[in-house]
């Protein structure tokens, strides 16, 4: 780490001491723009780096509901609207028992330079709670979600903050909050994204995060002049960004051989086809059972639980070529990145964010491997979601062909502004190029705006 990073990491650190998920986006964010820094000094005489971690605000809250058996529970909710120099405020809702600041600073962060990479008008924001949706009800859900917007709603709107869907916050979810908003407002706006198509929803948005890392890393094997087909493919997760990127892959003829919850993983040698996925989709979407019913059904997988013990994820461990980690962050730890190179393979496309821990994202960039960051790879949820904001702004549905094309096409963007700024001879760095080009487009526009 150069002694200019050492330093404004002492501040990041002191400012916002325990949240280590914060310190570890930001640290890798300001590794890659240092040298940018250093040849356009415009941007540390407006200290716009020490303006950009300073969430713009951070509202923490209360909520207080009442579950099946009429106990009162109490859980934390939290928004952070992080930076709106590019539009309003935008990123998805995480309901987890781990979620806590730095988590929801550090995915507001990274939001911020994804929503830029888009292409479209978007601040970035993230939020959530401490709320655990599994094992509740339908009805405990819906009085969470409602006593929850009771608070929500008086700081978002379509204008302000948008938030949409992220770990725990399904369709379901976003509904019950969607119906709680339009009560207590008396007005129906595009101020959720991820609704019902029957209620102002956009056709792929559901699809889209998954659909959007596949294309990515389709995109990443063409500067090598390859494609999908026969490759076979380690997939993470279970929910909805792993859903879609299995069947995206299937539609490129690769071969999706994993999938796991928090519990364990399978893998599934003759491969995960689409009467698997479906089985998949109700397992996960419907019954909200475990992956493990998918080795009682099909006998060609074999279920391997976590075991808190081990040093490293086996399911980054088997031969392979491509990699999708779509579960949740640092999900993949230096061991598990020597596993992949060890087994073969040389592309990996983050459908979840930060998945890598540094140590793994070192590995991969010594090596020289395809390696799509998080904020490019994973930016066609978000970017679907503008596309849903368009659409209800011009109170129009637009068709699915016509949504996929413009998502194929912001992805392709983005990965044409990774090599843009991220070009190292014949080497790709998307890490830096990522980090770079959205910090450009947010960067500008708050030296244009003054000092606010
Ligand atoms: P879902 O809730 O639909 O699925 C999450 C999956 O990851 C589940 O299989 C879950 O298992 C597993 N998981 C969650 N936390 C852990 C953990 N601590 N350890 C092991 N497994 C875990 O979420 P999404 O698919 O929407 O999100 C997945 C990732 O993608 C997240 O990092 C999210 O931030 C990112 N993302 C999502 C976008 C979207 O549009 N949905 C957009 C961009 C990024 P279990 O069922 O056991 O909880």
């Amino acid at each position: 780490m150069s002694s200019k990073v050492a330093a404004f990491m002492e501040h990041v650190i002191a400012k916002n001491p325990g949240e280590k998920e914060f310190h570890q986006a930001v640290q890798e964010v300001v590794e890659s723009l240092m040298p940018y820094l250093d040849k356009h000094p415009i941007y540390s005489e407006h200290k716009i780096l020490e303006r950009i971690v300073e969430p713009e605000r951070l509202l923490m809250f209360r909520i207080p509901w009442v579950d099946d058996k009429g106990e009162i529970q109490v859980n934390r909710g939290f928004r952070i609207e992080m930076n709106s120099a590019i539009g309003p405020y935008k990123g998805g809702m995480r309901f987890h028992p781990t979620v806590n600041l730095g988590i929801l600073k550090f995915l507001a962060f990274e939001q911020v330079f994804k929503n830029a990479l888009t292409t479209l008008p978007m601040g970035g924001g993230k939020g959530g709670s401490d709320f655990d949706p599994k094992g509740k009800s339908d009805l405990e859900v819906m009085r969470f979600c409602q006593a929850l917007m009771s608070e929500l709603f008086r700081h978002i709107g379509p204008d302000t903050d948008v938030p949409a869907g992220d770990i725990g916050v399904g369709g379901r979810e976003i509904g019950f909050m969607f119906g709680q908003y339009k009560k207590l407002r008396n007005e129906f706006t595009g101020v959720l994204t991820g609704k019902g198509l029957k209620w102002g929803g956009s056709l792929i948005r559901p699809e889209a995060t998954g659909y959007g890392s596949v294309y990515f890393a389709q995109e990443m094997l063409s500067t090598r002049s390859e494609t999908l087909k026969d490759k076979v493919c380690l997939v993470s997760g279970s929910g909805n960004v792993s859903q879609y990127t299995v069947e995206k892959i299937l539609d490129f003829g690769g071969k999706p051989v994993t999938l796991s919850d928090s519990n364990g993983y399978i893998y599934d040698e003759a491969g995960i086809d689409r009467e698997k996925l479906k089985f998949v989709m109700d397992l996960k979407n419907v019954r909200r059972g475990r992956m493990k019913e998918y080795s009682d059904k099909y006998k060609t997988a074999v279920y391997t639980p976590i075991d808190p013990k081990m040093d490293c994820n086996p399911l980054w461990n088997h031969k392979a070529h491509c990699a999708f980690p779509s579960a949740t962050q640092n999900e993949i730890n230096g061991k598990d990145a020597e596993n992949l190179m060890k087994n073969g393979v040389y592309m990996v496309s983050e459908g979840s964010n930060m998945p890598s821990t540094p140590d793994a994202v070192k590995i991969y960039i010594d090596k020289k491997i395809l390696y799509g960051p998080g904020k490019a790879a994973n930016a066609g949820g978000v970017a679907t979601s503008g596309l849903e904001m368009s659409q209800n702004s011009l109170r129009l549905s637009w068709p699915r062909e016509e949504v996929d094309q413009r998502l194929h096409g912001i992805m392709k963007a983005i990965h044409s502004q990774c090599v843009e700024y991220g070009k190292e001879g014949n080497f790709v760095n998307y890490v830096n190029g990522a980090n770079i080009a959205g910090f450009v487009k947010v960067a500008d526009s708050m030296l244009a705006q003054g000092v606010v």
